[in-house]
């Protein structure tokens, strides 16, 4: 078993350096000096824990023509630190194999049939097991971040909060986990994740921006960064958009209200709307062929949206509004015109870019994977 103290890296110094190995290695020791600042002492111990803990190797010795010892190199030892992780929805199960610089290595997506969380609970764990056949070394996975619908962790603690999976959800998921496979494991909301891989993508950033991100899926949830942290609410229950009421006399929501946006907007409710269709692409076929009940399903859902990201963009004022999941293959032209229906209702003056998402399926199962390894190794959110 896996114990935390044996691999999380605490102190800063060893953050530093491991993060400048991740962007710059294979590098010598003095590179390394020069680009963190860090005294060579404070290099010559960072680099020994991390040898410890098999996080880095030496690859070999830097070719050079004036005598004397050539200085060694220093690179992060992928194979054997990997980090797994899962989104959980509910029409499938993504798995990715990461690395630790976020590159996957292998995927695995499971359709799920049922939402019983017993059967949830069941695919969950064979994407898992086919994931360590892959893998073949169970110690090279040394962590596991699984993405679920955000009201299922956070009805977890709330008597009779309702969840899109049908039966309870097991609270200890994350020890059942741990126990089965021997890897610390992290339970995050699916935004979050989708937010860390959005951050990880992002070429330019900084500690001051706002960036929200929306996983537009089968449910609909919101994720920000402020300050190079995710804000969370007083109770983690920020980011709900998908739960707020457009109109209180409309149809029955999952949560218990009415006329929530979900029941408008979500992919969950279009699918049973326009059926008999089971994904996005096959409604995104319907509205391509003009469909007009489709597109009367489609449209008026981009228009619902429209304005609930529009007063999301008048209360927060976002550097960045990213547009993710199923809803961010929209074809570009049709994203514009939704993209001008928002812009038609912010206040005039606001300076908020809203991007489209060029991140494919594995997005949110990577975040997650991303979000359990900062845990362990160094933070995500560790801007410049
Ligand atoms: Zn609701």
């Amino acid at each position: 078993m896996f114990r935390f103290e044996d691999y999380s890296i605490t102190d800063v110094n060893t953050r530093k350096v491991l993060q400048c190995i991740l962007e710059k290695g294979p590098i010598t020791k003095r590179r390394i000096q020069k680009n963190t600042g860090l005294s060579w002492g404070g290099v010559y111990n960072s680099i020994s824990k991390l040898l410890d803990k098999n996080v880095i190797l030496e690859t070999g010795q830097i070719r050079k023509d004036t005598p004397g010892r050539s200085p060694n190199l220093f690179d992060i030892n992928y194979k054997e630190n990997l980090s797994v992780g899962l989104d959980v929805t509910l029409g499938k199960i993504i798995g990715v194999v990461s690395h630790l610089d976020g590159k996957c290595i292998y995927s695995k997506t499971l359709s799920m049939k049922s939402n019983l969380s017993q059967d949830v609970i069941e695919g969950l764990l064979n994407v898992l097991y086919e994931i360590y056949d892959f893998v073949k070394e169970a110690d090279y996975i040394k962590t596991i971040g699984l993405a679920l619908p955000g009201s299922t962790i956070k009805g977890w603690d709330k008597e009779g909060l309702e969840h899109p999976f049908h039966g309870i959800f097991p609270k200890n998921l994350k020890d059942l986990v741990e126990e089965k496979f021997g890897a610390i494991t992290g339970i995050f909301t699916d935004p979050d994740c989708l937010l860390a891989s959005e951050i990880n993508n992002l070429a330019d950033k900084s500690n001051k921006d706002i960036i929200v991100v929306l996983r537009w899926s089968y449910g609909i949830g919101l994720s920000m960064l402020m300050d190079g942290k995710i804000y969370q609410g007083s109770n983690r229950m920020s980011g709900e958009i998908g739960h707020t009421v457009i109109d209180p006399n409309g149809e029955l929501c999952s949560c218990g209200k009415r006329g929530c946006l979900e029941t408008y907007a979500s992919l969950q409710s279009l699918i049973r709307k326009i059926g008999p269709v089971s994904n996005f692409k096959e409604i995104l076929n319907l509205y391509n062929n003009h469909d007009p009940y489709a597109r009367k399903i489609v449209d008026d859902a981009m228009d619902k949206m429209s304005i609930i990201l529009a007063n999301t963009i008048n209360i927060i004022d976002p550097t960045i509004l990213i547009i993710g999941g199923e809803f961010a293959s929209l074809p570009k032209e049709v994203f514009e015109s939704f993209k001008a229906k928002i812009y038609q209702h912010i206040m005039i003056g606001s300076e908020t870019q809203i991007l489209q998402s060029n991140l494919d399926d594995k997005a949110t199962a990577l975040g997650a994977a991303l979000l359990i390894r900062d845990k362990i190794y160094y933070e995500v959110f560790e801007l410049k």
